[in-house]
């Protein structure tokens, strides 16, 4: 099925790497000032999910998040991040925290002569966010006049993540990996990477930011023999759907929010996406 599952095949390009440089320049031209930078990581997630599981949710919801924004276009997603807690499981590549730091500061960096205003930042990959949370100031500093604006918030994430699956009565098995979240997801974007006869429970938790403090100090291993927090049986697409559009919305709803205390905001989205908004709908 792969791309034919998610909404990047119907609509408008909105990732960089896709388009010419001609379409960039035109596009940030005709309003599109915001970059998204999507964090991830390329880690084990359990016996049913493939390592690319961060780095392919980041892919989308930037893409979901860009459209929502409708001035925003997409930089490659850092496909590698943090994950040096997963590092006993085979496969797993782990990032330095000040390697992704700069990774992220030469991003925003060869921006400059683009005409981006703004940069965004959000992950895939909840092991991310206590490195972006240590960094986003000095990222906005080293950057500035670019306005840099860090999504942080994985604690809500967790928490949409739970309402949504707890819509069909799922809600105990959000462990915030490879749980019953993810591999919804997974199922929503490319069903043909799930093992589903492969689901089984994992290391069930209420997982928070001092739980999350432990597993990056203890390794995942000490907790999840079989790399699972929390429990993906029973993830199905519509739980997926569910967790994809309320994670964008937490994420755009932020930035709409940060941006609007940084620069003015435009009132309607300029011509060229409306009038591919309205082929959308077609
Ligand atoms: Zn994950």
């Amino acid at each position: 099925m792969g791309e034919s599952a998610s909404v990047t095949s119907t609509r408008h390009e909105v990732r960089i790497e896709r388009m010419t440089t001609s379409e960039v320049a035109a596009a940030v031209e005709q309003g599109a000032s915001t970059a998204i930078l999507p964090l991830a990581a390329v880690e084990q997630h359990g016996p049913h999910l493939p390592l690319s599981m961060d780095a392919d949710h980041a892919d989308e919801l930037a893409i979901r998040v860009a459209r929502e924004l409708g001035d925003a276009l997409v930089l490659p997603t850092v496909r590698v991040g943090y994950s040096p807690h997963h590092l006993g499981f085979p496969g797993t590549l782990s990032l330095r925290a000040s390697t992704l730091e700069a990774i992220c500061a030469d991003y925003g960096a060869s921006l400059a002569d683009s005409g981006f205003s703004t940069l965004v930042l959000f992950s895939g990959h909840i092991g991310n966010y206590p490195v972006m949370r240590e960094f986003e100031a000095r990222l906005a500093a080293e950057l500035a006049p670019l306005s840099v604006i860090v999504f942080t918030g994985s604690q809500a994430i967790l928490d949409a993540w739970r309402a949504a699956a707890e819509q069909s009565g799922h809600g105990a098995g959000v462990g915030g990996h490879a749980d019953i979240a993810e591999t919804s997801v997974m199922l929503a974007l490319h069903p043909e990477r799930v093992r589903v006869d492969r689901l089984v429970p994992g290391y069930q938790v209420e997982i928070d930011d001092d739980f999350l403090a432990r597993v990056l100090s203890e390794g995942l291993k000490a907790f999840s023999p079989n790399g699972i927090l929390g429990n993906p049986v029973g993830a199905t697409t519509s739980i997926g759907h569910a967790c994809l559009d309320a994670v964008t919305g937490l994420i755009t709803d932020y930035v709409r929010s940060r941006a609007a205390s940084v620069r003015p905001l435009r009132q309607s989205p300029p011509e060229h996406v409306q009038a591919s908004r309205e082929e959308d709908q077609t």
